[in-house]
């Protein structure tokens, strides 16, 4: 007879799709009610959207900041602001959020992939060099997981070029390198409030800016380009209603209040699941560089299959049959593999804005992307947020062992 397999138990951990996972309490009841006492929900009339940009722009020592209705609308806003021609270039990484990029089209530029650090999975000063051309007028930096690379060659890198840096910070509210923090350096930082990310109002997200110029056209983007407040007024131009309302904004507040609270509960949960991994050969969460201080939205691990017999992908379903939220490649595949580029399915059957691009901006061949390649083999996705105690952290990492030791993970 077979010897009967251990039983596998199921471990709690605290899910950030649920309250479990979330802080929410009286803070944001209070500001809710504020909100429907005073009978204003739109943010044209209201004061409580007002509050959350002033409360914004002052933790990150920013001159403006504009709430919008997603992470993505942020994006959207800060590239429509570029006020680039069609068919003009943004160099980004394509290892992101959809919404990152399908905004690029909608303005019909061009986004131009640039390869990633095989081990962070952030674009760097040297892999976007390579792909800069005299199109480019932009390039959008992802802190991914929460880490920032070190922000000086690739300012140094813009400045030179003439370009403008878009941070996109959706997952690295506080991620520190140095004496810089993320979404106080790029010409523009955008930052999404989705039900998963540091901070939630389910939906939201907000756009910085120390420019004058590009503060207003991000307001005016967000506001079917309708300059509210100006002496003689007129649709400037097309844009969408990406408001955020009174009520998102009541919850941001509260949510913003609690941020370095929450953001310590992570480090900490951090810092207790690295110590706890030391011993595992070939899972690793890759060291930050001396002075960087990640703002870990999730653990992006790294996992090698010569140790881990599988690898990401068998360890992700061995750590799913414990149920554990454990993402193998993270994104999957890169944005260029997805049909929307592969196919261009953009606009009817004109595949536009692709045919103005350059062929070499178009070229997705591997050998151009061995980190995205490398990177994606081997990362493993794991969630964590402000409700790990250090007994969820335990139970994590017991149940990453165990995951390991059913692969027959050897030292
Ligand atoms: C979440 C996220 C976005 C999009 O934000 P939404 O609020 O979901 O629209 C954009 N970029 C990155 C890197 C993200 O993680």
């Amino acid at each position: 007879m077979p010897e009967p397999r251990p039983e596998i138990r199921p471990v709690a951990l605290p899910d950030d799709q649920r309250a479990e996972g979330r802080s929410f309490d009286e803070a944001e009841l209070a500001l809710l009610r504020e909100v429907l006492d005073s009978g204003t929900l739109t943010a044209t009339k209201g004061a409580m959207t007002r509050r959350l940009e002033s409360d914004f722009a002052e933790r990150l020592g920013r001159a403006h900041a504009i709430a919008l209705s997603s992470g993505s609308a942020a994006v959207h806003a800060a590239v429509a602001a570029l006020e680039a021609e069609p068919g003009e270039e943004v160099v980004t990484t394509p290892i992101t959020d959809m919404g990152a990029l399908a905004c690029m089209l909608a303005q019909g530029l061009i986004p131009v992939f640039a390869d990633v650090d095989p081990r962070t999975g952030n674009v760097d000063a040297s892999t976007v060099a390579a792909r800069l051309s005299d199109r480019t007028r932009a390039v959008v930096a992802t802190h991914l997981f929460g880490r920032l690379a070190d922000p000086a060659p690739l300012v140094s890198l813009c400045r030179t070029h003439d370009l403008r840096l878009v941070e996109d910070a959706a997952q690295a509210f506080d991620a520190r390198h140095g004496a810089v923090v993320a979404g106080a350096y790029g010409d523009i930082a955008c930052f999404s409030f989705q039900q998963g990310k540091h901070m939630t109002t389910g939906e939201g997200g907000i756009a910085v800016t120390d420019d004058p110029g590009l503060a207003r056209a991000l307001r005016l983007f967000v506001n079917k380009s309708w300059p509210y407040g100006e002496t003689d007024p007129d649709h400037e131009g097309v844009a969408p209603n990406y408001r955020m309302n009174e009520l998102t904004a009541a919850v941001a507040v509260a949510q913003l209040g609690k941020l370095d609270g929450m953001l310590a509960s992570r480090r900490r949960a951090v810092a207790r699941f690295r110590a706890g991994i030391e011993d595992l050969a070939g899972i690793e969460l890759p060291a930050p560089a001396r002075e960087a201080d990640p703002a870990w939205w999730r653990l992006g691990l790294i996992v090698d299959p010569e140790f881990v017999p599988g690898g990401n992908v068998a360890l992700g379903a061995a750590l799913r049959r414990r149920g554990v939220g454990a993402a193998p490649r993270y994104v999957g595949k890169p944005a260029f593999a997805c049909r929307v580029f592969r196919e261009r399915r953009t606009f009817g059957s004109s595949e536009w804005p692709f045919p103005l691009a350059r062929p070499e901006a178009l070229d997705w061949s591997p050998e151009r992307f061995p980190g995205v390649r490398a990177f994606l083999d081997r990362v493993l996705v794991l969630a964590i947020n402000e409700r790990y105690d250090d007994d969820a952290v335990d139970r994590l990492l017991d149940a990453l062992r165990d995951a390991r030791d059913e692969l027959g993970g050897h030292a």
